[in-house]
């Protein structure tokens, strides 16, 4: 089976554009193409006219800490990510994240922009992009948008990028005292995909009470979202028994697992969510001070 027809290699973000000039429908970008060349493969994607690679765009390489954030290139793998000191020093869930997915071959090639782009609802990368409250910079037609990172989003698969927009990168804050994040997950023993649950948190504490917090589990529901009822039983608690047995509550009560043929059933995802959600909530806490 042929996959694609012609295969072009941007090295700009003006040739990036210029490829969808003649032929808008079928063109795609391409990056590690872990995700695209096996739906593609497997009959889950219509072979595609037009292949843009976007890795030797140089934007899309670069790794940059300025004084308020972290900039991180769509098209950096996710390996480099994960060994990199100042992202785990600013963004502790995303380094966990990144080095959780697939295999080493795999963490060489995959990207975090087309982690995003593909848009499942438990991708790890993108977990971890949510719970830490980025914005994705999005390049097309000569301008550049910042997006909050949930507006991404419009389904299982379905993202609202439009075909001829790039993601540039992602946007994080950089880490302030009192602040830390991580991430877990659960997998399948020998599993390299999916995983059957993770969960990422960030968080910012005063003295011995979580002033803010944000909880995300994948999957939970077609498009990632935060859960909004779990971190309002902790938001402006002392962190202690009781406010953490009403979180672990509100998980049964406010997130809407699903359940999913191949991976876990509902039921079984809240029974295991008790215990991620505990062990990722005690990891954040306790790096709050380093
Ligand atoms: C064996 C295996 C194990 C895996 N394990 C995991 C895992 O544990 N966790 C996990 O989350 N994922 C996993 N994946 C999925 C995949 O590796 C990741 O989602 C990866 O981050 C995708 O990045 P990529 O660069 O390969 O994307 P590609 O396949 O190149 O692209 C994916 C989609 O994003 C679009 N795209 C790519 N870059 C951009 C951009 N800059 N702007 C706009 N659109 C873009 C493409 O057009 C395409 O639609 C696994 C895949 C394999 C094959």
């Amino acid at each position: 089976m042929k996959i694609w027809n012609e295969y072009i290699i941007a090295e700009s973000l003006q040739q990036a554009d210029n490829s969808f000039a003649d032929l808008n429908e079928n063109v795609k970008f391409i990056a590690g193409g872990t995700d695209l060349l096996l739906e593609i493969q497997q009959g889950r994607h219509n072979p595609v006219e037009r292949l843009v690679d976007v890795n030797q765009i140089p934007e899309l390489g670069q790794l940059v800490l300025d004084s308020e954030t972290i900039f991180i290139g769509a098209a950096v793998a996710v390996s480099t990510i994960a060994c990199s000191s100042f992202v785990y020093r600013h963004a502790q869930a995303l380094c966990e994240a990144t080095g959780l997915i697939g295999g080493p071959q795999v963490r060489n090639v995959a990207t975090l922009g087309g982690n995003v782009a593909h848009a499942l609802p438990a991708a790890d990368g993108m977990i971890a992009l949510v719970a830490l409250d980025a914005t994705a910079r999005i390049y097309s037609c000569g301008t550049i948008q910042d997006r909050p990172i949930l507006s991404l989003f419009i389904g299982p698969g379905k993202t609202a990028i439009k075909r001829n927009e790039l993601i540039a990168g992602f946007l994080i804050k950089k880490r302030l005292p009192g602040e830390s994040s991580a991430f877990q997950r659960i997998m399948r023993p020998q599993g390299v995909a999916l995983p059957i649950l993770n969960c990422a948190i960030w968080m910012k504490r005063d003295q011995n009470k979580i002033d803010d917090i944000r909880i995300v589990f994948g999957p939970s529901g077609p498009v990632p979202s935060r859960a909004e009822g779990v971190e309002s039983e902790l938001r402006g608690k002392e962190f202690s028994q009781i406010p953490i047995e009403r979180a672990i509550d509100a998980i049964q009560m406010t997130v809407k697992f699903r359940s999913s043929p191949r991976r876990a059933s509902a039921e079984y995802r809240y029974e295991l969510a008790k215990d991620l959600f505990s062990r990722v909530l005690h990891s954040a806490w306790e790096r709050t001070l380093a």
